[in-house]
């Protein structure tokens, strides 16, 4: 049998990939720890090392991985903004799963949407002390608003639609706008200059880290509602957090944070939070932070799991890995 070795695992990883390993014919040893360039050796004796979004993959890692034999990274996820593709290039092949499930992300964005409009996570503590007051729970109709979709391919065509469903306007921007999404596409300044709500949904790049920043939150609609569902250094948190502090900004939903990789997915209940922004931002009432969970349901598992094996079974059939990422990706 195959060995691959597996990276950063949590007990529901496991479920789908222990369903299909037998089907694909390959043996798992599972780490809990996160690849870096010292757990690398791990991986001694597997050709195959499986990958997760806050894993460290630069060049050292890279290295290390291939002296001890791997040849294939598989990323269990679609994002590879901590991958050194360029580095890989000649030595490792580096495979992604670039669709699960669109409405995983989508509707969690949704629901951080809802959550933070209709203060759903107050009105839930208060209840729980018997606390009936509605005071400073008043949100506003989504219908009639205008959302806006930054990056629109799989998950912020589902989430226009999830907005269209509620009467919002759309409006849209994309690097390769597409021509049948059935959204008004505008200029990023037409977007932070019109949106009550702005969604991210495009991958993080070296020209788009902190594409949300003082100046550009300063564009925007007072009281507006950012959503970050993509990836966490699209946005300047310090920055937000002023903006949040001074009101310009009128809640936020954030899913990722650009320093989450030491903290998020990890319980730290026992731990002083040494990062201040991120302490800050926890605290605030219009701020919703979650772990980097937007993708945890049964079907984007499921799909996860199916495609990262298929990509294994296409890469020791020989054949053409539809799932590579390339240098000039
Ligand atoms: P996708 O490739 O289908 O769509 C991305 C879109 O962004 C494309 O249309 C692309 O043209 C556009 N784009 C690229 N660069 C851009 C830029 N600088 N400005 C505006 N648009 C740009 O990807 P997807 O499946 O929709 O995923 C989007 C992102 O969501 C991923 O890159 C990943 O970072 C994030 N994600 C997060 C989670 C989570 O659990 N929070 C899960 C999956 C994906």
């Amino acid at each position: 049998m195959r060995k691959i070795s597996f990276y950063d695992t949590k007990p529901y990883d496991r479920i789908y990939f222990d369903e299909l390993k037998g089907k694909h014919g390959y043996e798992i040893e599972y780490f809990e720890e996160k690849l870096t360039p010292r757990t690398a050796v791990f991986a001694k004796g597997c050709e195959a090392a499986v990958a997760f979004v806050n894993d460290d993959l630069g060049a050292d890692t890279l290295q290390a991985l291939y002296e001890n034999g791997v040849r294939i990274v598989a990323m269990r996820c679609a994002g590879y903004n901590n991958v050194d593709i360029k580095y890989a290039k000649g030595k490792l092949k580096v495979v992604r799963v670039p669709a699960y499930s669109p409405h995983a992300v989508a509707e969690h964005a949704a629901g951080m949407l809802l959550t933070l409009n209709r203060k759903l996570h107050r009105a839930c503590y208060r209840v729980r002390e018997y606390n009936f007051s509605l005071n400073g729970l008043m949100g506003f109709d989504l219908y009639g608003k205008t959302a806006a979709v930054v990056g629109t391919g799989k998950i912020g065509r589902v989430f226009a639609d999830i907005c269209k469903g509620f009467g919002m306007k759309v409006l849209g921007y994309d690097l390769y706008p597409a021509k049948d999404a059935g959204i008004d596409y505008v200029s990023l300044e037409e977007i932070y200059r019109l949106a009550d709500i702005i969604s991210l949904h495009c991958p993080l790049t070296k020209e788009n880290y902190h594409m949300i920043n003082k100046d550009t939150l300063a564009m925007m609609k007072t009281g507006v509602y950012l959503l970050n569902t993509s990836r966490g250094s699209l946005i300047d948190s310090e920055a937000l957090m002023e903006a949040l502090k001074s009101g310009q900004v009128g809640a936020a939903a954030l899913d990722v944070y650009e320093e989450e990789s030491d903290l998020f997915y990890e319980d730290n209940s026992d731990t002083i939070l040494q990062d201040d922004v991120l302490a800050r931002l926890i605290s605030m009432p219009n701020v919703l932070v979650t772990s980097h969970q937007a993708f945890l349901t049964k079907e984007a598992l499921y799909g996860i799991a199916e495609t990262t094996m298929e990509n294994l079974d296409a890469y020791y059939a020989g054949g053409e890995l539809k799932n590579e990422v390339l240098p000039n990706a």
